[in-house]
């Protein structure tokens, strides 16, 4: 398959499509994003790599980074990181509070920011330098030491972001934050805040794809954990949209309102793209109309 060809095609197909969704707005420091924004970073296991567009851009990855921040807890933890988080998609924004009066404080996954939050703590009583080793974290599995936080984003997010402040002081309510809730805060703003271009993404998640081993072979997850995580972007990973991606692309993948989506074939492909247009869900409009040409042009979804 030429891949570069393909990936032509999508990108003239995909700027020819109606200028669809807003720029998010709820963290200040973002908002002035230039919404035209536009690249594809796919690598293919064992072989090439392919770009075009802004895909050598960096940007803020957001929620992205919950399913990283997730493998590292998994690979502390195991299975005791569901003991206090779930693994059912949760029908609802991901920013919401209502769900977890009902349950009790346990999020029902990983990637809304309740669960985000639990995960924090849970790596918060793990690190000693928390967001230092997180970070090294990054840069190790990605292969990019110069992947770093974007601190002006981290405190404007942490001057406006009452509704994760209240989520935080609600789960310690039920006991699900073991650390400070300004530590915790700290930390999710901290993750949310790092910045990578496409290409950058792409090679963070290589081992998501690749059996839980990085590109230079560096085990990070076990084949079964990988699995479950993998399992997880495919039910979860896309707000309360992950339905409609899987219907539409196909592929496990995560999202953040920064515009970025990263997706994977196992065994076969790594994909990211950015388009900072986001839809009425919170996933970028573009991104997921490019991923839903390139699974259905290639024939390579894992449906
Ligand atoms: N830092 C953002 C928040 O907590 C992340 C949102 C997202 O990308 O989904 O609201």
């Amino acid at each position: 398959m030429n891949y570069n060809e393909v990936l032509n095609q999508i990108y003239n197909e995909s700027k020819l499509q109606p200028k669809i969704g807003n720029v998010a707005i709820s963290i200040p420091e973002l908002a002035g994003i230039d919404p035209e924004k536009f690249g594809i970073h796919l690598i293919i296991l064992n072989n090439n790599e392919f770009g075009i567009g802004d895909h050598l851009e960096k940007f803020s990855i957001q929620s992205v980074s919950k399913a990283l921040t997730t493998a590292l807890a998994f690979s502390f933890y195991d299975e005791k990181v569901w003991e206090r988080v779930g693994v059912e998609p949760s029908g609802n924004p991901f920013n919401s509070l209502v769900q977890l009066e009902y349950e009790k404080g346990i999020p029902r996954n990983p990637f809304i920011n309740a669960g985000a939050l639990v995960i924090a703590d849970m790596l918060i009583s793990r690190l000693e330098n928390p967001k230092a080793e997180f970070l090294q974290f990054i840069r190790e599995v990605s292969g990019y030491p110069d992947i770093n936080y974007n601190f002006k984003v981290a405190k404007s997010e942490k001057e406006t972001g009452f509704r994760n402040a209240a989520l935080c002081n609600f789960l310690k309510s039920f006991g699900n934050i073991k650390n400070e809730v300004e530590e915790v805060l700290d930390f999710y703003y901290h993750q949310c805040s790092i910045e990578m271009t496409c290409q950058e993404l792409a090679h963070s998640f290589y081992f998501f794809a690749n059996e839980g081993k990085t590109k230079k072979g560096m085990p990070v997850l076990t084949t079964s954990q990988v699995k479950r995580l993998n399992a997880l972007m495919q039910t979860c990973g896309f707000y309360d949209e992950s339905g409609e991606f899987t219907y539409k692309v196909g592929l496990p993948g995560k999202s953040g309102i920064g515009g970025g989506i990263v997706a994977l074939y196992p065994k076969n492909f790594v994909v990211a793209t950015w388009s900072p247009r986001l839809n009425e869900k919170g996933n970028s409009e573009l991104g997921m109309f490019a991923l839903e040409q390139l699974t259905t042009k290639t024939g390579m979804s894992i449906f």
